[in-house]
């Protein structure tokens, strides 16, 4: 990044007019409608709305699981619209974290092997898996639990595991949708504290989460309606509850 004029750290992500359309038989959705948003680097952004307002498909499209229909996206200064799916496949392995409610995680293969998959993807060595996995599970506070399936750990250990995978080859940008929606109170706390930690060393976190109390310790809060950003807004994030909670 050193030697960057602002102009081009600064924005890491950059729509233009953005269309996601659905055809549902006769209807047509517009799950995005001519979408334009601008993300520097390390943001931390929550994504609110009202359910069907178009937060998974924005997500989705961020993180090049989806297509648009219209409009450009530039990701990194690079207009990723234009990528073949093998090119946008590379992208998201070495630039983008996906974190979903559900996990996602891969039933037969333990918490080690999620996290693991990555980096099998990417060709990275077994030697090297390893150690990267064993700093992994450190991070989110799974040692322990290395070898545990996914059907043996709780949904907060879960979304744990999904956080280490989400991020084990270091990406510049977490994608989150309703990571806590599966969790109760505490645990989604506990989950988007982690979050934090990995916004705090400059990763950029974007969230979608339906409660007010979790978006407000957003520095950026985007409010959609009816595949429209209704509202941008910028504040100070609240003081944190005190930290002295554990599982
Ligand atoms: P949110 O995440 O805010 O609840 P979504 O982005 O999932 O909303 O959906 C936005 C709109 O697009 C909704 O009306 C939804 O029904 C529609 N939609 C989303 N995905 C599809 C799809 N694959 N096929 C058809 N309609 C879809
Ligand atoms: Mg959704």
């Amino acid at each position: 990044m050193a030697g960057n004029d602002a102009a081009t750290s600064a924005t890491q992500i950059e729509l233009a007019q953005i269309e996601r359309i659905f055809h549902l038989g006769d209807s047509v959705v517009r799950a995005l409608d001519r979408v334009d948003l601008r993300i520097a680097a390390g943001e931390y952004i929550a994504v609110m709305g009202p359910s069907g307002s178009g937060k998974s498909t924005l997500l989705n499209v961020l993180g090049l699981l989806d297509r648009p229909d219209a409009g450009h996206y530039r990701l990194e200064g690079r207009d990723v619209t234009t990528l073949s799916a093998n090119e946008q496949a590379a992208v998201r392995s070495r630039r983008i974290g996906f974190i979903f409610q559900s996990f996602h995680l891969v039933p037969r293969l333990t918490a080690a092997e999620n996290i693991a998959l990555p980096m099998v993807l990417a060709g990275i060595s077994g030697p090297q898996r390893q150690s990267r996995v064993r700093d992994a599970l450190a991070g989110v506070g799974l040692t322990d639990r290395a070898d545990h399936r996914p059907d043996q750990l709780s949904g907060g250990q879960r979304q744990r595991v999904a956080i280490a995978r989400a991020t084990i080859m270091q990406p510049a940008m977490l994608l989150a949708d309703e990571p806590t929606g599966n969790l109760d109170r505490h645990t989604g706390e506990e989950v988007l504290r982690l979050l934090e930690q990995l916004n705090a060393g400059g990763v950029t976190l974007i969230v979608v989460t339906h409660d007010a109390a979790l978006g407000a310790r957003a520095q950026r809060r985007l409010l959609m309606e009816d595949g429209a950003i209704r509202h941008d807004e910028r504040q100070q994030p609240a003081v944190p509850a005190s930290s002295n909670a554990h599982d």
